[in-house]
């Protein structure tokens, strides 16, 4: 296992517990769902997959496949065309408010159910069924697998769904919907009854992260502006009424749906998706919106916070010759955040002389670790001096692994120097 799976791990062990919110049932057919199910899965650049719990359990997309479509349609009309029909401003408003704008009918944003009918109906097509079938191949390629639809969860809602074709009706009188108002409001009905699970909409998340092109598969999915617009408008509305504390508290563009899917994105770093059916009064999955808050804090994610992204971490991975013996030294400066560590600890691992050998991680010229970090950093360090190696950490400052306690093993010393000598020195010493 490895310290980004331990850390997901004790995450969804922790909030395993949250009995809190309720399963959807406005759409019979999501009422069906174990409040039990919790999985989460995040996707790095690198296109690493890290999960925990039931990360493969399928449920619908709902309203997450917002963002994703609107990334379409802005491909197919470039954004000033697409601003004409749907606004990019918050409407502090439910998901299924009448947020239109007085006069032209115009929907607030893309987030919202009336943005989102309005913006299915933008995605060009001569029908229906190339629409859907563009649609879904869209999201499948942000999935980077052939996703398909729950058909009953559609014909559930189509069954049910009077308020979002109300919505569509409004759109179509007032001028500002391009296709019929049946047709629009099916294919968004058929959107969100496409099947996913968690790990699906962690790689989706992370292409929109990776600016538009899957860092799983490596296909280009939507162009780079069109995938930083999309996450820009995520950050502002992609939390309804509460998108302000959102941004706020955790600080990342995301999205949630009823069926209790949620996504984020850090962007340049890596997606991440929760699933977990039970909402709170604003229809916000209750366990996911405190994984991320946790994970927001513990890796320093928050966009507004200077991350120094653009120097290298790692600056050095050598094997050093010393006393006659061979010492792997790894070296790195700045801040250790989530893509810094990870960094990092592929740095250590490809280091590791097989079958046991001695390592040094340089720490000194490191100013911070954050607790997500430290906590990675402790396990594998725990992990190599259980495994026989000699292992020393030179570092000025101290790092405070949170979570289960460990009794640290490794040696720590003020300078790289006396790392070194330690490190090549004979065993017992
Ligand atoms: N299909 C759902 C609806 O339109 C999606 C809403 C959501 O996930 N917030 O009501």
């Amino acid at each position: 296992m490895d310290p980004e799976t331990d850390a997901l791990n004790e995450l969804h062990r922790r909030l395993s517990g949250l009995r809190d919110g309720r399963v959807a049932d406005y759409i019979p057919q999501l009422a069906l769902a174990d409040p039990d199910d919790f999985g989460i899965a995040l996707v790095s650049m690198g296109g690493n997959t890290y999960r925990a719990g039931k990360a493969d359990s399928v449920f619908t997309l709902q309203s997450v496949s917002k963002p994703f479509v609107y990334a379409l349609a802005l491909g197919d009309l470039g954004p000033r065309e697409t601003l004409r029909h749907v606004g990019v401003e918050p409407s502090g408003n439910a998901f299924n408010a009448i947020s239109l704008e007085p006069g032209t009918g115009r929907p607030a944003n893309p987030m919202i159910n009336a943005g989102a009918i309005a913006t299915t109906a933008l995605v060009r097509a001569d029908g229906p069924a190339e629409r859907f079938g563009r649609i879904l191949a869209c999201l499948s390629a942000f999935a980077g697998r052939t996703l398909d639809v729950d058909e009953d969860v559609y014909a559930s809602e189509a069954a049910t769904g009077d308020r979002n074709r109300a919505l569509a009706y409004l759109m179509r009188s007032a001028g500002s919907l391009r296709a019929d108002p049946a047709e629009a409001a099916d294919t968004y009905f058929r959107q969100c009854a496409v099947r996913v699970t968690a790990a699906d909409l962690a790689v989706m998340a992370a292409t929109l992260a990776n600016g538009g092109r899957n860092p799983v598969t490596g296909v280009r999915v939507v162009a780079e502006p069109d995938a930083v617009r999309t996450l820009a408008v995520m950050a502002t509305c992609g939390m309804y009424d509460g998108a302000g504390q959102w941004l706020l508290d955790v600080g990342l563009p995301a999205k949630s749906g009823v069926s209790g899917g949620l996504i984020a994105a850090s962007p340049g770093r890596f997606g991440v998706a929760v699933h977990s059916p039970p909402l709170d009064a604003s229809g916000k999955p209750v366990r996911a919106v405190a994984a991320l808050g946790e994970m927001a804090e513990r890796f320093g994610l928050h966009i507004m916070h200077n991350s120094g992204l653009h120097a290298a971490t790692v600056t050095g991975a050598e094997r050093v010759e010393r006393e006659g013996r061979t010492v792997g030294v790894v070296t790195a400066q700045g801040r250790l955040e989530f893509t810094e560590t990870e960094a990092l600890l592929y740095a250590l691992r490809d280091l590791t002389p097989p079958p046991l050998g001695r390592l040094v991680l340089d720490l000194t010229a490191v100013s911070t670790v954050l607790p997500g970090a430290a906590t990675a950093l402790a396990a594998v360090l725990a992990d190599l001096v259980a495994q026989g190696h000699r292992v020393a950490v030179a570092a000025r400052l101290t790092f405070e692994a949170v979570g289960e306690e460990r009794p640290r093993t490794w040696q720590v010393f003020g300078t790289r120097e006396a790392a070194l000598t330690w490190a090549a020195g004979a065993d017992g010493a």
